[in-house]
């Protein structure tokens, strides 16, 4: 079985991926980290973030076994992944190595920006996940109080808010519901409530 679970900034669909992976037994990959991991790898080399042809040759020769996700996830990667997610030749390079790890039985659950409507057309189950821009940026800001960082909730809501707008904007595989995805809007559950109302999704799908 196959899972594509899109959705915008903090909208919660890396902890549902991750727990659907669980419950159905299926591996789990979070695309974002594959943008992160690029951006990562420009700002080592000190490169422009806009620059085509080291942004293509980063994702190119990308390991998914060695992504540091505690590094990726850092709140400064955010931006510059949502830079290099628009450059046409980094999105080309990276979609074989999406479509492979799905491939593997038992199959997976894939969560990013394109799967249901770029990657994985043809995934058995499609959702979007959802929430208001307000209820993301307090979750967003409540991650990463945990993680101990002292943060402005003002000013995650507006980066979410501008990530978003050049991730629907983008020529390439924009942000947009596959026509076939249902919607889940999060804003008023909490992650067991989304977590149960994805699993009744997967459920009838598969009936
Ligand atoms: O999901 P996450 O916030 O980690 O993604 C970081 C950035 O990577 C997003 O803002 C988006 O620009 C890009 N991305 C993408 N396509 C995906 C996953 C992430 O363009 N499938």
């Amino acid at each position: 079985m196959i899972i594509a679970i899109d959705g915008p900034a903090a909208s919660g669909k890396g902890t549902l991926g991750k727990r659907l992976a669980a419950h159905f037994g299926l591996r789990h990959l979070d695309t974002g980290l594959l943008y992160r991991a690029v951006a990562h790898a420009l700002v080592v080399k000190g490169a422009k973030l806009d620059d085509p042809t080291i942004a293509e040759a980063a994702a190119r020769t990308l390991d998914v076994a060695q992504l540091d996700e505690a590094k990726l996830k850092a709140r400064g990667m955010a931006e510059p992944a949502s830079i290099v997610s628009a450059i046409p030749q980094v999105r080309a390079a990276l979609v074989d190595l999406q479509r492979n790890f799905a491939a593997v039985a038992p199959g997976a659950v894939l969560d990013g920006r394109d799967i249901g409507t770029v990657i994985l057309p043809d995934a058995d189950v499609k959702i979007y996940v959802d929430a208001t821009p307000q209820v993301r940026a307090r979750r967003r800001a409540t991650e990463f109080r945990a993680k101990g960082e002292n943060v402005d909730e003002a000013l995650i809501l507006d980066d979410i808010c501008r990530r978003d707008e050049r991730d629907r904007s983008r020529t390439v595989a924009p942000l947009v519901p596959a026509k076939d995805a249902h919607v889940l809007d999060t804003s008023d559950l909490d992650v067991e409530a989304a977590f149960a109302a994805a699993v009744a999704i997967v459920e009838a799908a598969r009936r």
